[in-house]
């Protein structure tokens, strides 16, 4: 069984962080308290958090947008960031910081549960249907998490691109794609000039996944535009 959920606050101000802490574990959560980023980068290295409480404004060191920042790009980990006035929470949201949630002081100690549970429901889910994230098109069977394809039953071996570009065309079959969005969203974006990258993994992916390449049901030529996934008309 899953244990209590484990929330690491990061607040600066003695009286909002021991109200915050004391009020969480009194509804179940292991909490972890602390005054300052630098702190909680340490705390979150040696007890891994389910979700993280963040203050906006921590005076000394790093402030909560930069951990934020730090701990998004290193970790999936949820993040309420709290913030003293509104119009600060109008720019955070601008900054698509990948922060889960949102909370304006003064908030109650009850409303900040709430949201926690929200979010962390929210999560769950997410993470129980990406598990078994399964993208049916056809005779084609792709496993998004295990990076598998099956063609028939048959797994067939593709490269990262091709997996990218063939997961790109047929999560959406029917949405035309130019080849250079077809690059952004399969290789990374990386442009190298010659649209002929994307016509080169296109055909070997025809050759690994269509019974015909010369007749292809799953990635459909757009003329003159670039490419489209077929919705296998057979
Ligand atoms: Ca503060």
């Amino acid at each position: 069984m899953k244990q209590s959920p484990r929330i690491l606050i990061v607040e600066d101000e003695v009286k909002i962080r021991q109200l915050l802490e004391t009020y969480l574990q009194s509804q179940g959560f292991e909490v972890t308290a602390t005054p300052s980023a630098s702190e909680a980068l340490l705390c979150f290295a040696a007890l891994p958090p389910d979700l993280v409480l963040l203050d906006l404004m921590l005076p000394e060191g790093m402030d909560g947008l930069s951990l934020c920042r730090k701990l998004r790009a290193e970790s999936d980990v949820p993040i309420i960031m709290l913030t003293a006035r509104s119009d600060e929470m109008d720019k955070l949201l601008g900054l698509e910081l990948g922060a889960d949630d949102y909370i304006t002081k003064p908030f109650s100690p009850q409303e900040v549960v709430a949201r926690i549970r929200a979010v962390l429901r929210r999560t769950a889910r997410s993470e129980t249907s990406s598990e078994a994230d399964v993208l049916c098109v056809g005779r084609v069977r792709i496993n998004l998490t295990e990076y598998e394809v099956k063609v028939d039953g048959e797994p067939v071996t593709l490269t990262p691109s091709e997996f990218k570009l063939l997961v790109a065309l047929l999560r959406q079959p029917g949405r035309v794609y130019t080849r250079l969005q077809l690059q952004d969203a399969a290789l990374g974006g990386a442009y190298d000039g010659y649209e002929r990258t994307v016509d080169a993994h296109i055909s070997n992916l025809r050759r690994k996944i269509e019974s015909d390449p010369a007749h292809p049901q799953y990635i459909l030529t757009v003329f003159g535009i670039g490419y489209k996934g077929g919705k296998d008309s057979e």
